[in-house]
């Protein structure tokens, strides 16, 4: 299994990172399966970070094994959503950035990928236009909807498929709207779509 995530997928995110490039094709970045983090599992702070951040995301779970998917086809690859979070530790990130270097190890470390329960497309509405936000400690902290999406997620799943076979379980991270910030000890996190409740964990 593996995952798969977009970076910079919304304007307003972009906006608040400072970044300005005009992008013709989906940011792809992977992370490994030990990046997993699920059941309401408790995230525990590395130590090689001191700005650990979440980043709210929907994530889709591919259901059927696909390589070069056409975009018009993509929706019959993927059942079920979620939302997660896509822990980033900023300041290596930033770093890595800065020297030009690819910024995995403060994207794909142990645990950065959070999910929270999936559910049936069917039951929450539609992939073009779910609303979704996180809650940290009890107050909302970002709020995203996909239709604010630059790039849409059947177009991600046929950009990705030219590259990367999917395969059943893989798990595709969208783009985190703005409004990201760091996580101490003892928050206790909280994500949507629309009002339904389907990730809940704590920091340690
Ligand atoms: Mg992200």
């Amino acid at each position: 299994m593996k995952i798969i995530a977009v970076g910079m997928n919304y304007a307003n995110h972009n906006k608040e990172m400072h970044h300005s490039l005009e992008l013709s094709e989906p940011t792809l970045f992977m992370k490994g399966d030990s990046a997993l983090l699920k059941d309401g599992k408790p995230f525990f702070i590395p130590d090689f970070s001191s700005d650990v951040q979440y980043e709210t995301e929907i994530v889709v779970r591919i259901s059927r094994l696909g390589k070069n998917i056409a975009e018009r086809f993509a929706d019959r690859y993927y059942e079920e959503v979620t939302v997660g979070i896509d822990f980033t530790a900023r300041d290596l990130q930033t770093d890595l950035r800065k020297k030009g270097l690819p910024w995995e190890i403060s994207k794909a470390f142990d645990s950065s990928a959070v999910v929270g329960e999936f559910v049936p497309l069917g039951r929450v509405g539609k992939i073009a236009e779910l609303p979704f936000h996180l809650d940290l400690n009890g107050k909302k902290v970002q709020e995203g909807n996909t239709a604010w999406m630059l790039f849409p997620v059947d177009r991600i799943i046929a950009y990705a498929s030219r590259f990367f076979t999917l395969k059943i379980g893989d798990l595709i991270y969208t783009g985190t709207p703005a409004g990201v910030g760091p996580v101490h000890i003892d928050d206790h996190l909280e994500g949507y779509i629309g009002e339904r409740k389907l990730l809940d964990f704590y920091v340690r």
